[in-house]
């Protein structure tokens, strides 16, 4: 899928144009995807293709050593959740119009997903452990740098 796909937020102020690296699309039921949304975050990843329109509307959450979570400041959609390091974005599905040719492929953090829902697609699954192995290198260099930095605010 090569093709560029648009979105803006609730209010209009951010418009959003992604071409997405692929036809399928993630889950993620971590507890902070959940908490952010109020349920499973589907996204699909974007890589570095993602232009924002009425950037000065967008606020970021440095939510963890590695990603950002960035929304509209003033009616509060979620837009992307960007590794810092990459700069490779992941955008919410609903956010791109035009999506219904995709695939849930993959369900991340299955082992924290609540058992109160559940998707009968067959989708590979990735647990807590499987995903740590997989991004241990990039998870470990973000905590380290994390670390380092305020390490040097203190000093
Ligand atoms: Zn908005
Ligand atoms: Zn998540």
């Amino acid at each position: 899928m090569s093709e560029p796909k648009q979105g803006q937020c609730l209010c209009g102020q951010v418009k959003i144009t992604a071409t997405p690296a692929q036809q399928n699309f993630s889950v993620c039921h971590c507890r902070m995807c959940r908490q952010w949304g109020g349920g499973p975050l589907f996204a699909i990843p974007c890589g570095q293709s993602v232009v924002v329109e009425g950037q000065e509307n967008v606020q970021e959450f440095d939510s963890s050593p590695w990603a950002k979570r960035g929304f509209c400041r003033h009616c509060g959609t979620h837009l992307y959740y960007r590794v810092k390091k990459s700069n490779e974005f992941n955008v919410p599905l609903g956010l791109l119009e035009n999506m219904d040719n995709t695939n849930m492929a993959m369900q991340y953090f299955i082992d924290l997903k609540p058992s109160n829902y559940c998707f009968n697609n067959q989708t590979e699954m990735l647990t807590s452990a499987q995903i740590e192995a997989y991004f241990a290198k990039v998870m470990a260099e973000a905590k380290a740098e994390a670390a380092a930095k305020r390490q040097s605010q203190i000093d």
